[in-house]
């Protein structure tokens, strides 16, 4: 996903390194390669100014013009300054201290969430948890019958309304989950809802009333990774009208440049705690800023 990305700015720092000490001219010539680099790769234009400049600040202060390997030490700033738009410290899923912990996924239809509801349910039953998947999107007539096939692949139950009444009310579905996973002891409820293909207020309300009715230990906004610049509204929107409190990248395996990605954490404030990259069940991972950071560069 971040190939060019990473080979800019590794170009970059192969010029830096070919230099000795370093003259505020020679650090402005990197940073503006690294601004192009990040901007060409879509991450926001707010959010490559305030790397820049942070960056820009630190490699004109002491701690390159006395370290041993001047170059070096701005290729470590910039490390540390890009850790800290992915997030800084990586933030682990909150579970209820009470069983069941929920878990509700919004976004954009397409965006990735039923699968990601089939990942999310397989890698907390891997670690002993008793998940069920609930179809709380009732928008599109396939979508119940998709988070079922998710289901059966992982062998994970899935509530949802009964054949027949396909068109029921998605606040309700989701509440009676809370008590069906209550009744059956189920430790982890994962509340599939609907997205459409644009933001629109009907999408937000309903997402809105579905948080309301199951009071989640977790929100995640599912976000493609590819959609470009439309991410960081896309994100911002989400979190105005329904409130995130974490964020999921998928599609991280694609090809498009995906630095609008790389913007949420920051634009939004809310940290990213999983990384999606294929369409196998176990294509997914916790996500750790310092290792992103770390692919990116090296
Ligand atoms: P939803 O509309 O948000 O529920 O999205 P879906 O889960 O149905 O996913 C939309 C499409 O993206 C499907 O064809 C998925 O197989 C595919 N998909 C989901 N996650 C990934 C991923 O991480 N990588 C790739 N390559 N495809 C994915």
């Amino acid at each position: 996903m971040f190939g060019n990305l990473s080979d800019r700015l590794i170009e970059t720092f192969k010029n830096l390194r070919s230099k000795g000490k370093l003259s505020p001219a020679d650090i402005d010539a990197t940073l503006r390669e690294i601004r192009r680099a990040l901007l060409e790769a879509d991450v926001a234009l707010d959010v490559v100014k305030n790397f820049t400049s942070s960056v820009r600040e630190r490699a004109l202060g002491d701690e390159v013009s006395k370290a041993l390997n001047p170059a070096q030490q701005v290729v470590q700033i910039v490390n540390e300054e890009l850790v800290k738009i992915l997030g800084g410290q990586q933030r682990k899923l909150s579970f209820a201290k009470t069983a069941p912990t929920v878990i509700m996924l919004a976004g954009l239809q397409g965006s990735g969430k039923t699968t990601l509801a089939g990942k999310l349910a397989k890698w907390l039953k891997d670690q002993g948890q008793t998940p069920i998947l609930v179809a709380a999107d009732l928008q599109r007539p396939n979508a119940v019958n998709q988070l079922q096939v998710v289901g059966e692949r992982i062998d994970v139950p899935v509530f949802a309304p009964e054949p027949g009444n396909g068109v029921g009310n998605p606040v309700n579905v989701a509440k009676d989950s809370i008590k069906h996973a209550k009744q059956k002891m189920f430790s982890v409820v994962i509340v599939d809802t609907a997205g459409r293909l644009g933001i629109d207020e009907e999408l937000m309300t309903q997402a809105k009333d579905i948080r309301k009715a199951v009071d989640p230990d977790e929100v995640l906004f599912v976000i493609d990774s590819m959609i470009g610049q439309d991410a960081v509204n896309v994100a911002k929107a989400f979190d105005d009208g329904v409130g995130i409190t974490g964020v999921v990248l998928t599609k991280l395996d694609g090809d498009a440049r995906g630095g609008a990605a790389l913007s949420v954490a920051s634009v939004t404030g809310k940290p990213i705690l999983f990384a999606s990259n294929g369409e196998a069940m176990d294509a997914f991972e916790p996500f750790y800023p310092d290792r992103m950071a770390s692919r990116i560069l090296d």
